[in-house]
Parts: structure tokens; C-alpha cells; sequence
């Protein structure tokens, strides 16, 4: 599988961009994985991305990653190119970020120094526990406890729907620390290792496009004091300034399914015969094809342009990353859709590419913020700036 990469020639892009997007295609190309469960396939891509050195975009040069800071374009980059290829391949290098994020941005210098670089080697699985069964799109509402002890703290509550769940060697945990605030005041973030006693895995979750997922719970789970990330109560912008990172590269993993949806769909147009020629000859097969060619370029513009302006422009990104994120995975799912509709029968087999990709899209318009509150938080962030227009 070669998607062509044409879009990498805009100006949103440096030479080491490019190179990059070049090796990374030229790398999981030539990678299947295969085993006899989610957990160990998911594992092994870590391993290998690990080792083939691209987990070193999700950490900083200091602590073993491949630049001084995370570069929203990289980053954006290989999960494109990986979301072409496998959905887990993509998946396994962005909850390496996603999870050590926090660490990054407010771990001790003992924390990063001890995790961090494993994080970027592959050896250190990590995870980014937020949502709670009460708590998903209104995140503040969490209800986990975070209360003082002798030498550390004590986490009760429960977690779910957390990526890598089960798998993972650490977890980055918000917790209110100050039960009398409400609100997005009074929550902390821990960093909390997977074998802590008083950490269990409860229920595995399996979705549509399976990837390790679980509810986790803390029972009396005692921290020491310098698992707190960030300072004490300040846990709430950190989780969301760890998502403000990633929230685009998700746009960039849906453009990834959407280009590769485009480039099967383009073989099937030129290879299945119908009415004496073939379908791409038919002018309705080419009004589709270009509405899909235009979608996909309008997912990667948004996604390109957040990624751009993140890097290069100093200044508030939320509206262009939530209109990137919104954009990026709604046309993403239009493309798909009409990938499969294009395949025919084909299309809806379990095993074709366009099929796996039709379920692979799904959850993107869901987690790290759904297309609603994305919408929201355009619409509030563009009457604000008429206001100081
Ligand atoms: C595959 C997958 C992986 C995930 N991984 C992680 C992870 O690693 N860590 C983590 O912490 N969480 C994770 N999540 C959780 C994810 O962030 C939540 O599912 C998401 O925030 C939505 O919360 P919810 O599922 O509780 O839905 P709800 O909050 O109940 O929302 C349901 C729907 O309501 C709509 N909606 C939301 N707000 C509004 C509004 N203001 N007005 C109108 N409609 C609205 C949206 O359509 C939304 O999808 C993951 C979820 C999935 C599906």
C-alpha cells in the first residue's frame, strides 16, 4: 500500500517534515502484526515503533525524544501515515503521547527522568485517565477523590473508557483533591503506576474497532507525594492542556483513514468492470471520487493549517484545533462512507480495508471532545473574537 502524498509539497510543511512523512510511509509499509490478541498486537507496535525511533516524536529531546519541544506537525504527520496503514499501528504511537502528555508538561524532574525516555523507546506503556461513568463530556463533573496521607495521597473512584487500559505501565489520573470546589477548581492530576496497590483493571471494554480498553478503579491506591502533576488543584488545565496538543493529531489520524479510503476506492474504480468499461468511466463514480478528493483535502487543510499555527504562531490555537478536530473527522466519515458505497458489496465484507476503515472512523467524532462541544467551543471562541474585532 502506497497512498500518495502530495499534500505534504504545502507550505505548512519544512524539509524535515517531509522527510519524515517519507520514512515513516516508507517504514509501516513494510509492517504487519499480527497475534492472537488486541493487547499483544498493540504491545508489539509499541515495541516496534519504539524501536524504529518514531515514539521519539512524542516526547521531548531532553528526556530521549527527537526534538526540543512535541511539534504539533510531526506529531500530525506520522499518525496520518500510521492511520493509513493500521488503525492500532496509529493508535499504539498516539497513546504513547496522549499518556506520558501530562508527565511532560507537569511530572517531577524524577518522573520524566525515569519515564519519559522508556516512554519514547517503547519499553513504558502509558495511558490518560480522565472520563468517569458520570463524567465524560462534562469532564469537570469527575468524582475520583484525591485525599492527603502521611507521605503521599489516597485515590478512591473509578475511571473508564481508558485507552490501553490493562496494558498500561502508568496511568495519568485526575482526581479532585478539593472536595468543597465543583467545577474545573480542586482537581489534581497523579501520576499513578500500573501495579500501585489499589489499582485493579474492572471491566475490558470492546468497541467496534478493537483496542485495549478498560474501566479502571482505585480503592484506597496510595500515591507518593511526588506523583502530583502540576501543582495541587491546577490538575484540570493540565488535562486539558495535554489534550490541546493532541485534540489536532486526532484530525490527522482521520485523514489518514480518509486518504487511504480514497486511494482503495480509486484502484476499485479503475479495476471493476461494469456497463462495458469500468466504474471509474461512470460520470456518477467521478462526481463521487471528487467530492471524496475534496473532502479529504479540506480535512487535511484544517488539520495542517491547527498543526501550522500551534508550531509557529504564538497565541490561543482552541478554535482552529476544534475546527480541525470537527472538520477533520466528520469529512473523514463522509469519505469512508462513500468509499464502502463505491465497493459495492465488497465494501461491507468483513476484511476489506474500506470495511475496517468504516469502523475505525467512529469513535474519533467522539473522544477527547465530540463534534457537539467541538461546535460549542468553535461557535463561543469566534463570537469572542467579533467581539474584539
Ligand atoms: C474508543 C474510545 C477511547 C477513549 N479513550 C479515552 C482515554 O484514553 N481516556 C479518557 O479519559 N477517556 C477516553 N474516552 C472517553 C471519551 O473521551 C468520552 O467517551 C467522551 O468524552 C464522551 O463522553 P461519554 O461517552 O460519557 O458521552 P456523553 O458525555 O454522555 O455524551 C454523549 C453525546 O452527547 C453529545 N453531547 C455532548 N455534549 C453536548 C452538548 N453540550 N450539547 C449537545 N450534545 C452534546 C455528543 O454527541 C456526545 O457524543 C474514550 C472513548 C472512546 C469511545
Amino acid at each position: 500500500m502506497t497512498v500518495p502524498a502530495t499534500h505534504m509539497a504545502w507550505p505548512f510543511f519544512n524539509d524535515p517534515h517531509r522527510d519524515l512523512a517519507t520514512s515513516a510511509a516508507a517504514w509501516v509499509c513494510t509492517q504487519t502484526v499480527e497475534t492472537a490478541s488486541v493487547d499483544e498486537t498493540c504491545r508489539e507496535w509499541v515495541r516496534r515503533i519504539g524501536t524504529a525511533g518514531f515514539l521519539r516524536y512524542c516526547v521531548p529531546e531532553k528526556w530521549g525524544g527527537a526534538l526540543p519541544e512535541l511539534d504539533s506537525r510531526s506529531l500530525c504527520v506520522l499518525r496520518e501515515t500510521f492511520a493509513a496503514h493500521d488503525g492500532l499501528a496509529d493508535f499504539a504511537f498516539a497513546m504513547q503521547g496522549l499518556g506520558s502528555g501530562a508527565v511532560t508538561l507537569g511530572g517531577s524532574d524524577a518522573l520524566r527522568d525515569e519515564w519519559l525516555p522508556r516512554v519514547s523507546r517503547g519499553e513504558a506503556i502509558a495511558a490518560f485517565a480522565l472520563s468517569e461513568p458520570e463524567a465524560g463530556s462534562d469532564a469537570v463533573a469527575l468524582q475520583t477523590r484525591a485525599e492527603r496521607v502521611a507521605g503521599g495521597w489516597r485515590l478512591n473512584g473509578a475511571k473508564t473508557w481508558i485507552s490501553n487500559g490493562g496494558i498500561a505501565d502508568f496511568y495519568c489520573v485526575f482526581a479532585r483533591t478539593a472536595p468543597g470546589e465543583s467545577g474545573s477548581r480542586g482537581i489534581s492530576g497523579f501520576f499513578v503506576r500500573a501495579d500501585s496497590p489499589g489499582l485493579t483493571i474492572g471491566e475490558r471494554i470492546e468497541v467496534m474497532s478493537p483496542h485495549p480498553l478498560a474501566t479502571i478503579s482505585f480503592t484506597d491506591c496510595i500515591v507518593p507525594e511526588g506523583a502530583l502533576l502540576g501543582a495541587e488543584s491546577d490538575g484540570f488545565a493540565l488535562a486539558m492542556r495535554t489534550l490541546d496538543i493532541f485534540r489536532v493529531s486526532v484530525a490527522a489520524a482521520a485523514t489518514g483513514f480518509a486518504r487511504r479510503a480514497l486511494d482503495e476506492t480509486l484502484r476499485q474504480a479503475r479495476s471493476r468492470k461494469m456497463f462495458g468499461s469500468t466504474l471509474g468511466e461512470q460520470p456518477l463514480a467521478q462526481a463521487i471520487l471528487g467530492d471524496m478528493a475534496t473532502d479529504l483535502d479540506a480535512a487535511a487543510l484544517l488539520t495542517y493549517r491547527a498543526a501550522w499555527q500551534r508550531d509557529t504562531q504564538p497565541g490561543r490555537t482552541t478554535s482552529v484545533a476544534a475546527m480541525a478536530k470537527m472538520g477533520a473527522t466528520e469529512l473523514a466519515q463522509k469519505v469512508i462512507d462513500r468509499a464502502v458505497q463505491l465497493h459495492g458489496g465488497r465494501g461491507v465484507r468483513v476484511g476489506e480495508v474500506v470495511e475496517r476503515l468504516y469502523r475505525d472512523i467512529r469513535a474519533l467524532r467522539i473522544y477527547e471532545g465530540a463534534t457537539e462541544v467541538q461546535r460549542l467551543l468553535v461557535g463561543r471562541e469566534t463570537l469572542k473574537a467579533h467581539h474584539l474585532a
